[in-house]
């Protein structure tokens, strides 16, 4: 959230965007369950630009063992972006931004994992971030509860995830890069639309209280459209045949890049 510098439209006369979408107008997202052989449980996404996996081992007894709980399961999350993810080479490892999201995310799953069917055990969850382009930790969460159902982890719902924010004086959905970079606000968003919980929520920038309710409500919104994209995700993966299964443990082929 830097601020509008002047030489950049966010939002143009027409009230198009910088990609030419409408402020309500998610970006592309497509999901394939199942993609990793060795995985319990993974999940490929491409959100705009984003490319994220997610990979799921567990319920695995918990190690170490003074972290195990007697009562209920740990959803351990490991976020983590790829050197090459990003336009300049990011320091590989973990920093700041990685435990934190890697955090919210454990907490976000562990609301809807029946924790309770697997105590002393460890879920643990891998997000890794091939290509980045903002909204990484919406396309990561959205990713991880697909990989969870495809391990056949019981829970209430599939989070879905998706951001809103402030661009040029007007409330947005899912920004991009650029939008991130230059805009005023950015809310991550994570819902549970059995429930409708929020089980993630984030904000960085300034809204009044109206563009907050404004953005919520937008993201809400986006999150039941993701929710049926993953569930399409997931009927795609149990209704395919065993061929089509073994299809499907590939790397699903990526559509051409956007200029
Ligand atoms: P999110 O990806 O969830 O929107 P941030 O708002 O922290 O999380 O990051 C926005 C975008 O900034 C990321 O998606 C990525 O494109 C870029 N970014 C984040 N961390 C780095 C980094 N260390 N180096 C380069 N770009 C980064």
């Amino acid at each position: 959230m830097g601020g509008t510098p002047t030489d950049l439209k966010l939002i143009d006369e027409r009230g198009l965007r910088i990609d030419g979408r409408r402020p309500d107008e998610m970006r592309p997202l497509r999901i394939e369950a199942g993609v990793l052989k060795r995985a319990d449980g993974s999940a490929y996404v491409e959100w705009g630009q984003n490319k994220v996996m997610a990979a799921v081992y567990g319920p695995r007894e918990c190690h170490p063992r003074h972290l195990q709980n007697p009562e209920r399961a740990l959803v351990q999350c490991n976020y983590n972006m790829a050197s090459f993810s990003v336009e300049d080479r990011k320091r590989p490892g973990p920093d700041r931004r990685s435990h934190e999201i890697s955090k919210i995310i454990s907490e976000a799953l562990t609301h809807v994992v029946f924790t309770e069917y697997f105590p002393r055990t460890s879920i643990d969850v891998y997000i890794e971030v091939l290509q980045a382009n903002a909204g990484t930790r919406c396309a990561g969460l959205t990713a991880a509860s697909v990989a969870l159902a495809d391990a056949g982890v019981p829970m209430k719902d599939l989070v879905a995830a998706c951001a809103a924010g402030k661009v040029a004086d007007t409330v947005v959905l899912d920004l991009g890069k650029e939008e991130d970079n230059s805009g005023q606000a950015d809310i991550p968003l994570g819902y549970v639309p059995r429930t409708g919980e929020i089980v993630l929520l984030q904000m960085d920038g300034d809204l009044s209280p109206e563009e907050f309710d404004k953005g919520v409500r937008m993201a809400i919104d986006a999150c039941r459209k993701v929710s049926e994209i993953q569930r399409d995700a997931l009927k795609r993966r149990y209704s395919a045949s065993s061929a089509d299964v073994d299809a499907a443990q590939a790397v699903p082929e990526m559509p051409k890049e956007g200029p």
